[in-house]
């Protein structure tokens, strides 16, 4: 882990929040790489859920809405984690994270064993909307995305025509105060959601959880996470939320641990109905060929971004001994991200700077892919370097231009360069017009 954490800081995928005043505990900046990895994740995860779809739409929420949804959906009361209190080091912890030893827990701080009892602490920051920092215009910073697209049922419905069952897509961000950040970016205070909601009829509940775990497991595989890396739980009876009907979590193996990615609730009718109950308003679906008239129940598939962010880079990283043609090994990091989450698409390259011809025809290679992709230009240093910058920074093409793509060593060689391909670190030659359709079709 440490390793990760110090090639993204290197390479500039993830900063410390404030850095230069000492950090924010629980709080990231993504950085050049890091947020260009995060947009095509969040960009898939778009397209595969709602572009591709007929019984799909998207919505946009905002973060803070009026303090009556987090009541009805039941937040203000009870979202909250049971804390702890070391009376020794006075450090504060979640009671059901900490250590255990000979059957008593104790401090991970200081080892005592002289705690506080749990009491709940309500995860949800605070804020005042307007000017008085009355009890009247107290409102949360939403800890999910979820409610949005509850109260916003009737409206999306009603404009998107759509019939069940069908589902509404969320991705924003979402804030909560967790007593422990931790374990790099996987647990912090401010992160993004990728949500659905999607709603059917009550018969059909339990079927389209497992249809959506199967269309989850697909996406992270589609992404470059295999299925035999996810665990899936079937949270049994007695530890789901007392409304669920079924909920699965999926469980990445990171290296600090086997820990939460996703969950897929099914939720049954327990949120509409209660912004039913709360808001007086009617939420209910209409069927108008069987002219019934009922509370669609719903399947929740709700992941974090940044935690799968964190897989990404996790499942991408690699380093291998290298030999070179003079027989000296060296260390290559590499991160084998899957070609469509690259940050960076194509490193393109003239062998030598100070030759303006393969300066102009190198960027003129630029000019053409760069409306389709993530380019970058490079011509500091030997090529070899330059390749292992990319390598690092996890680019799975890279482009050269030479003295033959310019022509100077007969014209049957002109306008072609060497490809290299990141895993196998193979080239081969390629002309300069079978760029675009080779690296379009490799990242889509
Ligand atoms: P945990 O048990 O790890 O606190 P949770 O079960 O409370 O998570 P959910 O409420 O189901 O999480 O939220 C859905 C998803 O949102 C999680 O699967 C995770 O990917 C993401 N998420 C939740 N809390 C955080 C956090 N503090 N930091 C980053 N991502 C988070």
């Amino acid at each position: 882990m440490e390793k990760i954490v110090s090639l993204c800081k290197r390479r500039g995928f993830i900063f410390q929040s404030s850095e230069i005043y000492g950090g924010l505990n629980g709080f990231w900046d993504f950085g050049p790489l890091g947020v260009e990895l995060k947009r095509n994740l969040k960009d898939f995860w778009w397209r595969r859920n709602v572009r591709e779809r007929d019984d799909m739409v998207g919505m946009d929420g905002s973060i803070i809405m009026n303090r009556a949804v987090w009541k009805a959906s039941g937040h203000e009361e009870t979202f909250s984690d049971p804390m702890v209190d070391c009376k020794s080091c006075k450090a504060r912890h979640r009671a059901d994270q900490l250590p255990e030893k000979d059957g008593t827990k104790y401090c991970p701080n200081c080892g005592s064993r002289d705690l506080t009892e749990p009491r709940a602490f309500n995860l949800m920051f605070k804020s005042y909307a307007g000017p008085l920092e009355s009890d009247d215009n107290l409102v949360y910073l939403r800890p999910e995305t979820a409610q949005a697209m509850f109260v916003q049922f009737r409206n999306v419905l009603d404009t998107s025509r759509q019939k069940l069952p069908f589902g509404i897509a969320q991705i924003g961000k979402a804030f909560r105060n967790e007593i422990n950040p931790r374990n790099y970016i996987f647990r912090s205070r401010e992160f993004e959601q990728m949500e659905i909601e999607y709603f059917c009829r009550a018969e059909d509940g339990l079927a389209l959880t497992d249809y959506w775990l199967e269309q989850r497991l697909k996406f992270y595989e589609d992404i470059g996470i295999p299925r035999d890396k996810i665990h899936v739980v079937d949270i049994p009876d007695g530890e789901r939320a007392f409304y669920s009907k079924k909920t699965y979590d999926l469980e990445y193996e990171f290296p600090f641990g086997v820990s939460e990615l996703e969950g897929i609730a099914y939720r049954t009718d327990y949120d509409l109905s209660r912004h039913i109950e709360a808001s007086g308003k009617p939420l209910e679906y209409h069927d108008q060929e069987k002219n019934e008239k009922f509370v669609p129940h719903v399947v929740e598939p709700s992941a974090g971004v940044d935690r799968t962010t964190l897989a990404l880079l996790c499942e991408a990283f690699d380093e291998e001994t290298v030999t070179d043609e003079n027989g000296k090994s060296e260390v290559r990091t590499v991160l084998r991200f899957h070609p469509r989450m690259a940050p960076i698409k194509v490193g393109i390259f003239p062998l030598l700077k100070n030759k303006p011809e393969l300066v102009a025809k190198a960027k003129e290679v630029v000019a053409k892919l760069r409306p389709h992709m993530a380019v970058s230009y490079d011509e500091a240093g030997a090529i070899g370097r330059r390749y292992r910058r990319q390598d690092e920074a996890g680019t799975p093409f890279c482009v050269t231009v030479d003295f033959d793509t310019v022509g100077e060593n007969g014209p049957e060689k002109a306008d072609t360069v060497t490809l290299r391909h990141r895993d196998s670190m193979q080239q081969e030659r390629v002309s300069i017009d079978e760029l675009l359709p080779r690296l379009a079709a490799a990242i889509l």
